[in-house]
């Protein structure tokens, strides 16, 4: 969708007032980030780690030159198996202006990238829309994917209604003890349904030739930790049957998750393929990461 200056214009003065008071994500800090950083542990400045054409998202955001993806430091979800740890948590990146970023993104562009795909990107809306307006003067044209864990509140969401051209966006868990006790949200699952509601609203289900609509991703978790056939269930019956799921078996414990047993190991055969008759039994379809040997988190099947 081609941006509309009013809109970015709009959000942006938005989001740079929130940061004052900052709520961008569904932890809620209230911190004003120009004096004090919230539980993301991030600033004003926008700070990424990389920018690179990228080949590991759902094969229609990869296209042929692959998803210009930029992955921005901090999150305001602190999962013990998180394989970003380095940045998601422990800070590690740097600091970019909004116009540096604006570049970034217009160099995507150039680099023949399929959509511009923003990854964590709830701690720097207000950099990011900053960003957006230079590249929109610049000839920004790419889709716009919002990548997000959907630990989000649906004020935010709102201001991104007609400027995201692409949902992409996690069920993590569908029970909250064990959100709390893995990734320290309180109330994930409820939060999650309420921003996943608006994203559909506004954007209904995904279809690659208008490249726009909402993609939900699942990553299944050993022992059942994820809730595959409560979230499965939530897509299919509150939200729709074509909106497309996306199946990740690519869990494996890094970080904390090596030392607590319940998440100490990969998910086995019965594990996946459970899920994925649980994904056919709800009429679903998408695309699913093999469980192969190499286990290397690409999405070489279609579900459906
Ligand atoms: S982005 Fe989220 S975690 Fe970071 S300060 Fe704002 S509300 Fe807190």
């Amino acid at each position: 969708m081609a941006l509309d200056r009013k809109k970015l214009n709009e959000a942006s003065r938005y989001f740079n007032t929130l940061a004052k008071d900052c709520t961008m994500c569904a932890q809620n800090c209230h911190v004003n980030r120009e004096k004090r950083r919230g539980f993301c542990g991030q600033g004003t400045s926008a700070k990424i780690t990389n920018a690179v054409l990228h080949f590991g998202e759902e094969p229609p955001l990869v296209g042929e030159r692959g998803a210009g993806a930029i992955f921005f430091v901090g999150c305001g979800m602190r999962c013990v198996y998180c394989q970003n740890f380095a940045f998601s948590q422990l800070n590690y990146g740097r600091e970019v202006s909004s116009k540096e970023l604006g570049e970034i993104f217009l160099k995507l562009q150039k680099s023949g990238a399929t959509t511009l795909d923003l990854v964590t990107p709830e701690p720097h809306l207000h950099s990011i829309l900053e960003a957006l307006i230079y590249g929109q003067k610049n000839g920004l044209s790419l889709p716009i994917v919002f990548n997000t864990s959907s630990y989000v509140n649906v004020e935010t969401l709102k201001q991104l209604d007609g400027i995201v051209d692409v949902y992409l966006a996690d069920i993590r868990y569908t029970n909250d003890a064990l959100a709390m006790k893995y990734s320290h949200v309180p109330d994930y699952w409820e939060k999650c349904k309420r921003a996943l509601r608006e994203m559909y609203r506004q954007v209904g289900a995904f279809k690659s030739e208008r490249m726009h609509g909402l993609i939900v991703r699942h990553m299944v978790l050993p022992n059942g930790i994820s809730g595959t056939q409560m979230a499965l269930r939530f897509i299919a019956e509150e939200l729709s049957t074509s909106v497309p799921i996306s199946l990740m078996s690519q869990y494996f414990p890094v970080y904390k998750a090596r030392n607590i047993s319940e998440l100490a190991r990969k998910i086995n055969e019965e594990e996946y393929s459970n899920a994925l008759k649980m994904v056919e039994e709800y009429g679903l379809s998408g695309w699913f990461q093999p469980l192969d040997e190499e286990r290397n988190g690409v999405y070489a099947k279609t579900i459906g």
